[in-house]
């Protein structure tokens, strides 16, 4: 039943009064109106951002009155549930979570020595639907809350016992169509409070929003952008990214363009490689052509199978040679290695073990 009136309404009743949901400023002009003196909300905020501390009770530098005021006032600090865990034996470890309200998503650590990442989800299932992504096959729920966006964060750094130092927004969903708790979650991670993850190490990557490009490109703040074009024009684009119908690359060409130009930043251009549909030598010297006058480099990414597509991966001979074509012409390439495949925690592969179990119900 309660259920049922999350997704009538479109959103999450009652994460209005997480604390996790909360920039310090914001944590501020709550505590402000109990009385609690700025310095002190600087505890609080480290509690629950370098602690992972999940209870307001057990917030020990505030006075036990004001514990139990915030409570009554219907306060408390959200918490997901690790259901299940995965190891890759490449150190990659995916997390399944569940919310409060009962949904499922996947997160993914991946360990490479001092750089410790996590690829973060956004939403919960997706609407847009990409051929070559797992969750797109999934039924969009909700977009999920800053407060759950961050305790990803909170819940694998203490269960790892590790401190995250990268982020990645490649998880489950599209950032852009959960712009604002999106942008929210990039600022409480960097807060020197909280988990103090510089702004410059948390990457948004969008299959090609262009009204998120430009907005956040407005933003006074710059986290690094991905977009993930995975063709050069809109004919093979439609085949691998419904929503090309929806935003056709001139639209994200000119998003891109207008962020280089207002942030002089670089862009990051993914794209999957997949057999026989955009990985010939064309495919590469017109993504070079669409490219020429750009502040970008490039990623490819081998496509990883899931059991909701018949695509398949490029040949890593015609991936070398893409590369290869496109490094020619002048633009930075790297390949991406497939990393936590055995657990289904590749890129594009998340929410795979969902679709059986959709499949099945
Ligand atoms: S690639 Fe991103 S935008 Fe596309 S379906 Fe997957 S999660 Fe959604």
């Amino acid at each position: 039943m309660e259920r049922k009136t999350h997704k009538a309404k479109g959103i999450y009743n009652g994460m209005d009064k997480d604390l996790k949901n909360k920039t310090l400023q914001e944590l501020q002009e709550i505590t402000e109106s109990f009385g609690v003196k700025p310095y002190i909300t600087k505890y609080i905020f480290s509690f629950i951002h370098q602690k992972s501390i999940n209870d307001i009770n057990l917030i020990s530098t505030l006075p036990k009155e004001l514990r139990a005021k915030l409570t009554e006032a219907g306060y408390f600090i959200s918490q997901l549930k690790i259901v299940k865990k995965l190891s890759d034996p490449d150190g990659t470890i995916k997390y399944l979570f569940e919310t409060a309200d009962g949904n499922k998503i996947e997160t993914v650590l991946l360990d490479e020595n001092k750089r410790k990442t996590i690829c973060l989800s956004t939403q919960i299932g997706c609407r847009l639907g990409c051929r070559f992504c797992a969750t797109g096959y999934l039924k969009f729920q909700r977009n999920l809350t800053a407060g759950e966006i961050i305790d990803q964060v909170n819940s694998i750094s203490k269960d790892a016992d590790c401190k995250i130092n990268n982020i990645v927004f490649m998880g489950m969903g599209e950032p852009f169509a959960n712009y604002d708790d999106t942008v929210k979650t990039v600022r409480i991670l960097a807060s020197p409070f909280g988990k103090n993850i510089g702004i410059r190490r948390q990457t948004i990557s969008t299959v090609g929003i262009p009204e998120g490009i430009r907005k956040l490109a407005n933003e006074d703040i710059s986290p690094r952008l991905a977009v993930s074009l995975h063709a050069h024009n809109d004919k093979i684009r439609k085949k691998i990214v419904p929503s090309a119908g929806k935003y056709p690359l001139v639209r994200i060409l000119n998003a891109m363009r207008f962020y280089n130009n207002k942030t002089g930043r670089r862009i990051t251009i993914e794209y999957c490689m997949i057999d026989e549909i955009n990985d010939s030598r064309d495919c590469a010297k017109g993504l070079a052509d669409i490219l020429a006058d750009f502040n970008a480099s490039v990623n490819l990414i081998e496509y990883n199978p899931h059991p909701g597509c018949d695509f398949k991966p490029a040949d890593r001979n015609k991936i070398k040679i893409f590369k290869d074509i496109l490094m020619r012409y002048g633009l930075e390439t790297i390949v991406r290695f497939r990393r936590g495949r055995s657990i289904k925690a590749a890129c594009g592969q998340l929410g795979a073990d969902m679709i059986k179990i959709e499949k099945k119900s």
